[in-house]
């Protein structure tokens, strides 16, 4: 077991000396043992905020990085006892995996006798026994990573801050390992700060995910909130897929150019209503339809076909439909849209 501490950044920005404005003011608190992760478009500050956390970098003048009570805004990397991954590895290629593990311990001046211990205890957390004595370049991708995730968790680390460690790998092995980290983080309860910038991973892993935007917050939630009452129409559009009508309220319906749909709940002013591909519908056979459009693409995936229907906006909608029936393109297709999914921002 680990110790989880809470994490919290105080009114934290970041500057870099060539004026770059990396970080406004965040203050975010990290709960012990909760796995928080930082998602946004490449350079929106999340490996900036890692890296403050880290103690790989300092805030600007009056912010403040504490660890479970404790500031450690001037303590360098070495004295905040931190476990990092990073998606590069940064494994030593010289070494073999058991000294890899083994290589904080050392620097912390262990016994051979403590060192050995930790080294097959982590052996054994991460399913890598056979593999002590390879030499690094003899791994694959995979099991570099859990050689890293070993080596950062073998110092018992007050958190684990990972940057985007799945991203070098292929999509099916990004799956078992994300499965794999997934299990690691809620049996160890470690606090743990998670980077990336691929949504289905920030929502199958995080507790919370920070959404971030050009360095500020946008929204901070369970994957759930984020998912289902986005704050504004970026994070909408960069968690899932959201299908978007243009047009004007009379009433309790909207109107659009590919016809209407009624919502008791609809804002007087809005000017567009956003709800999500599995609230799209096509209209069942003699259900009184309100939308109308033509099928632009249809994808066979097997178990569904995902569709996408011109109503004459900007983009087509998407929705996901059972595979049994065939959609030609051109054809023209009836919708509807489940009422608690619709949204205005
Ligand atoms: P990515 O997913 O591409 O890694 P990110 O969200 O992690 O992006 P950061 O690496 O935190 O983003 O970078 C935020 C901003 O700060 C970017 O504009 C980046 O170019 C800038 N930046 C990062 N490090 C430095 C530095 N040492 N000096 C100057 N600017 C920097």
């Amino acid at each position: 077991m680990m110790q989880a501490v809470p994490i919290s950044l105080e009114n934290c920005a970041k500057t870099f000396t060539d004026g770059t404005r990396a970080l406004e003011p965040v203050d975010l608190a990290i709960a012990a043992g909760e796995t928080l992760v930082l998602l946004g478009p490449s350079g929106c500050g999340k490996t900036t905020t890692l890296r403050l956390i880290a103690g790989l970098e300092q805030p600007d003048a009056g912010g403040r990085v504490l660890f479970g009570g404790e500031d450690v805004t001037a303590l360098p990397i070495e004295k905040r006892n931190v476990g990092m991954v990073f998606q590069s590895y940064a494994l030593f290629p010289n070494m073999s995996v058991a000294e890899n593990i083994a290589y904080g311990l050392r620097l912390r001046r262990q016994s051979a006798a403590e060192q050995r211990a930790r080294v097959g205890e982590m052996l054994a957390l991460m399913r890598i026994e056979r593999l002590a004595d390879r030499s690094i370049d003899q791994l694959s991708g995979g099991q570099r990573q859990r050689v890293a995730l070993a080596r950062a968790l073998a110092v018992r680390p007050r958190a684990l801050l990972l940057d985007e460690p799945l991203t070098a790998l292929d999509a099916k092995l990004r799956d078992t390992l994300r499965f794999e980290i997934d299990s690691l983080l809620r049996e160890l309860g470690i606090t743990a700060i998670y980077v990336t910038h691929d949504q289905a991973e920030a929502m199958a892993l995080g507790d919370r995910i920070v959404v971030m935007d050009h360095g500020r917050i946008a929204q901070v939630g369970a994957p759930r909130d984020i998912y289902q009452r986005p704050a504004s129409r970026y994070v909408a559009e960069f968690i899932g897929t959201m299908n978007r009508l243009s047009g004007h309220a009379e009433g309790e319906v909207f109107r659009c150019p590919g016809g209407y749909v009624a919502w008791p709940e609809l804002p007087a002013t809005a000017r567009e209503i956003l709800f999500r591909p599995e609230d799209t519908r096509i209209a069942a056979e003699g259900e009184a339809a309100s939308l109308r459009g033509t099928v632009s693409a249809a994808f066979f995936c097997g178990d569904h076909v995902r569709l996408f229907v011109d109503v004459g906006e900007e983009r087509p909608l998407v929705l996901e439909t059972p595979a049994r029936r065939e959609y030609r393109h051109g054809e023209t297709v009836a919708l509807a849209v489940e009422r608690h999914g619709l949204m205005v921002l």
